[in-house]
């Protein structure tokens, strides 16, 4: 089996391992950059990224991280993990980094005040059955590069057309979390991808 960590300063590292553990893949925290040599791959969860951004510094992750995923390394964020994989994000805070890796434009907490939080179900690229998709003050992908393979759109209601996940070579990243709610096929296509690549 693949080698999978999962960032573990801050976020839902335990649905994560959850899920992966479930499969027969067994993943590990990551804090120490000792922690990500280990890794064949990796899981960005859910959380909050200008908290994720500020501790990957303050613990000496950054730098290694992103020099990971310029690697190559497969990579699979969630929520904040897709903002921290995003080449650029709107409605950031003052000098909020990312890791960077997709060619997207992520706006943060996009849904807006009133739909801060919903659930809903949606059609997954090369998944038969829909996906029941929790959204929790999610971004979604304002816009795409070339090279990025969109995975999923809102299909109605006033974000009809929004991109809620993507895949870009070794990378993919979903605003919604498949860490919760009792489906594993998005793991599972993030596992198939390790296997791949
Ligand atoms: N709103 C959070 C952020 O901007 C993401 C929320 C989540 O991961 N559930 O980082």
């Amino acid at each position: 089996q693949p080698s999978v960590g999962v960032f573990a300063l801050q976020g839902d590292v335990r649905e994560h391992v959850r899920v992966l553990a479930d499969l027969g893949v067994p993943a590990f925290t990551v804090r120490r950059p000792e922690e990500l040599a280990r890794c064949d791959a990796l899981v960005l969860p859910g959380g909050e990224s200008t908290t994720m951004y500020k501790l990957a510094r303050t613990f000496d992750l950054f730098e290694p991280l992103a020099e990971r995923i310029r690697g190559g390394m497969p990579t699979f964020g969630t929520c904040a993990g897709m903002i921290m994989l995003a080449d650029r994000i709107t409605g950031g805070i003052d000098g909020q980094e990312t890791l960077g890796g997709l060619d997207i434009t992520v706006r943060r907490n996009a849904f807006g005040r009133q739909v801060d939080s919903f659930e809903g179900d949606i059609e997954f690229d090369g998944l038969a059955d829909p996906v029941h998709a929790v959204f929790i003050r999610a971004p979604w992908v304002e816009d795409a590069g070339e090279k990025v393979e969109v995975l999923a759109t809102i299909t109605s209601g006033e974000a009809a057309g929004r991109i809620v996940a993507v895949r870009q070579d070794n990378l993919m990243a979903t605003s919604f979390h498949p860490e919760v709610g009792g489906d594993d096929r998005i793991h599972r296509y993030f596992v198939e991808l390790v296997k791949q690549s």
